[in-house]
């Protein structure tokens, strides 16, 4: 097992990562940037380093930097986490080829499922089913608009590069094509650097479900069961739970389809694999080759920590279950906490948290970086934390979901808290009657009064 390791990463994943070590008896270093000098995660690693200025180009996403660090305190393995460099397959090889292990898969998986419209072909070619749509990329506005027409309005044109809900817009007639293939093409290119796109056929109120699978170097490959993610605002994940409420055989085919998906391409440690779900038909939409913010839900109904999963694959140990050790016990649900504005359009509400108070009990988790006096950077992500609980059945988890954000306190800072109250209170949620078209649906509801 490794001695030492870096944390690639900041908020409350890089603390997550930091305790799931310090559990495992491993040394821990952090890096930071100038603004996060009093983040947490700084705070609670053995060791630290700075490694840039504010913004992620400084700092996160300095490769440099990064390794440097590794290198000269003599971290053995990186943990990426989620979003910055953790998708990015030359880091993965940098890191590999300066004799640090980077905990997870190897650069060339990254490079084929990072890149969404090649994981399409991938799929399509090893008999996975993804949404009707073009082959691979689209090389021109011209061929994109001739495709469209085969595939059928409405049609979502999406950037290969794309992540976290960005490089994607609909177009419902040929008439909206131009402007939508454009816009989104823009913003692929200032977020990714990769104008890169793809079509896919636009499914109307899908249910967003996704298999979390964990595969070790000797070729097992388990699923640890599904999570619902349906519940997103602007194709970002708000409300998520494990297990979904699809049928058993739904969840058997499912399973079987995502655990080919991985062994097509020899997937080895933690993954995700995104479906559509539209009444019994399933498509592939894309694989996440890292951890993911939700990933805490399977780890209620499973009772496997996935970050020391993590670890351990890299370190080389084989899995120490099969996929039929896996049971799912209960319902888990979580509730991303952001610092925004939900009644200013969810506008990102970065400042000093003056009070936190959050209540705890059985089955109550918080995943979180923030504290009493802590200033929420404006330079990053505005989640703040994740509210995560357990119940024995789905309705003793809302409860206590709703019990828990009822006493939650963040004050000092706008946030997301009573606007998911509102979605756990309303009926077609506690019903199960809700797919991606839901947070659309209810949002003056929602939010207490018309949206602008
Ligand atoms: P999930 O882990 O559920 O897929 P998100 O899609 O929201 O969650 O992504 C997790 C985090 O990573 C978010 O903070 C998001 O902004 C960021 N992220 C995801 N994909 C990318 C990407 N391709 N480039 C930069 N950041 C990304
Ligand atoms: P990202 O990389 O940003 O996470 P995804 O491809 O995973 O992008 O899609 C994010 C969300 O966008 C999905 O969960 C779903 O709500 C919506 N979406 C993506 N593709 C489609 C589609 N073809 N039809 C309808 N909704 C879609
Ligand atoms: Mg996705």
């Amino acid at each position: 097992m490794f001695q030492k390791i870096l944390i690639a990463n900041r908020g409350e994943i890089a603390v997550r990562i930091i305790r799931a070590c310090k559990q495992l008896g491993i040394e821990t270093v952090a890096i930071y940037s100038e603004a996060d000098k009093n983040s947490l995660h700084t705070q609670i690693a053995d060791e630290a380093v700075c490694v840039g200025g504010n913004k992620s180009s400084e700092s996160y996403l300095n490769m440099e930097n990064i390794i440097s660090a590794a290198i000269s305190k003599g971290a053995e393995a990186v943990h990426p986490g989620f979003g910055f460099l953790s998708e990015n397959a030359r880091f993965a090889e940098l890191c590999e080829s300066c004799g640090i292990r980077f905990i997870g898969p190897k650069g060339e998986v990254i490079d084929k499922m990072g890149n969404k419209a090649r994981a399409r072909e991938i799929m399509i070619a090893s008999g996975v089913p993804v949404v009707p749509g073009s082959d691979g990329k689209v090389d021109s506005l011209q061929q994109a608009k001739s495709l469209a027409v085969g595939i059928g309005y409405p049609v979502l044109i999406k950037a290969s590069a794309g992540g976290g809900g960005r490089g994607m817009r609909v177009a419902y007639t040929e008439s909206e094509f131009d402007q939508a293939y454009e816009t989104a093409r823009s913003e692929a290119k200032n977020a990714f650097g990769d104008d890169t796109m793809y079509l896919e056929k636009y499914v109307l109120n899908p249910k967003h479900i996704e298999f979390q699978i964990i595969a070790d170097k000797y070729g097992n490959t388990v699923h640890l069961g599904e999570r619902d993610c349906s519940i997103q605002r602007r194709n970002q994940k708000v409300i998520e739970e494990a297990p979904s409420l699809i049928s058993d055989d739904l969840r058997k085919r499912m399973g079987d389809a995502a655990i080919k998906a991985s062994k097509t391409v020899n997937y080895e440690n933690a993954g995700t694999i995104e479906f559509l779900v539209n009444g019994n038909d399933f498509y592939f939409i894309e694989m996440n080759t890292r951890i993911q913010v939700e990933h805490p839900v399977t780890e209620m109904v499973t009772g496997i920590d996935i970050i020391k999963e993590q670890i351990k694959i890299t370190g080389g140990e084989p899995l120490s279950f099969s996929q039929e050790d896996i049971n799912l016990n209960g319902h888990s649900i979580e509730v991303r906490i952001n610092a925004e504005n939900p009644k200013e359009n969810f506008r990102p509400a970065p400042g000093k948290i003056d009070l936190l108070h959050v209540p705890s009990g059985h089955g109550v988790r918080f995943d979180s970086f923030i504290y009493t006096g802590y200033s929420i950077s404006p330079f990053y992500d505005s989640m703040m934390g994740k509210v995560i609980v357990h119940g024995k059945t789905r309705l003793e988890a809302i409860n206590k979901m709703k019990a828990t954000l009822d006493e939650l306190v963040i004050s000092g800072v706008s946030n997301n808290r009573e606007f998911c109250l509102k979605i756990l209170e309303n009926n077609d949620y506690v019903k199960g009657n809700f797919d991606t078209g839901f947070i659309p649906k209810y949002l003056d509801s929602l939010i207490g009064y018309p949206n602008e």
